[in-house]
């Protein structure tokens, strides 16, 4: 499959990406994770995001269309890839177009994970993640903490809270999406592409997903 997964921080984007990877080998292609690995390996990419991502600013469009011109070129997208978190502006939607007809590559369609404001804070706070780029397991102290406290079931890392998954960042997360990302849902609506999905739980998303994809 080829989705586009749309939602504000929290919604639960990563974790349905996630469960959709299991079930036909599509790839799960996270901006904020290329990003996050970036400002590890303390690369001229990460170097250049990190005071944005800090702030909960969005990185400019020019360094995350790099990125993604180059990734989609990557062999595994061959069996399909889930974009999580990307495009998040008018301006990546319309390249990501131009893109993609320009690679002869058909989406399926752009999945809108509906989720009220009270519901994502209190995701957001009580979210931990995985240290490992490459994991980058989501967990929550709540509903799903890790077996032995701090480290990750699936790889041995430490599970951490993200740097911008303070209060002051996760509310200027929640601004900029309303402002810049929000706007895709009536984007994807006027391509025809719009599944939106009230996404209460994982289970739901991926199950509307299944059932418009007719499998
Ligand atoms: P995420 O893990 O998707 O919430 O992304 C974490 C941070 O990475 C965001 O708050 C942005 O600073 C940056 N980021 C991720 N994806 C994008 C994107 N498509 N456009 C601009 N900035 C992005």
């Amino acid at each position: 499959m080829r989705l586009i997964l749309l939602g504000a921080p929290g919604a639960g984007k990563g974790t349905v990406a996630k469960m959709l990877t299991a079930l036909d080998g599509s790839v799960q292609i996270s901006t904020g994770d290329i990003l996050r690995a970036a400002v590890k390996d303390g690369t001229e990419l990460g170097k250049e995001a990190q005071g944005y991502m800090t702030r909960g600013e969005l990185v400019p469009d020019s360094l995350i269309m790099g990125i993604m011109g180059e990734r989609l070129l990557e062999d595994d997208c061959q069996g399909g890839f889930l974009l999580d978190g990307f495009p998040r502006t008018i301006p990546q939607a319309e390249e990501l177009k131009a893109l993609l007809a320009k690679l002869s590559i058909d989406l399926d369609f752009a999945v809108n994970l509906d989720v009220p404001r009270d519901v994502i804070l209190d995701r957001l706070t009580t979210r931990r993640t995985c240290s490992n780029s490459d994991c980058a397991e989501i967990y929550n102290v709540k509903s799903k903490p890790p077996s032995v406290e701090g480290i990750c079931d699936i790889c041995g890392s430490p599970v951490i809270q993200r740097d911008d998954e303070t209060e002051e960042a996760i509310s200027k997360r929640l601004d900029t999406f309303n402002e810049q990302t929000a706007p895709l849902v009536d984007f994807y609506t006027g391509e025809d592409m719009l599944l939106n999905v009230n996404a209460t739980s994982s289970d739901v998303v991926v199950d509307a997903i299944k059932e418009k994809l007719g499998s």
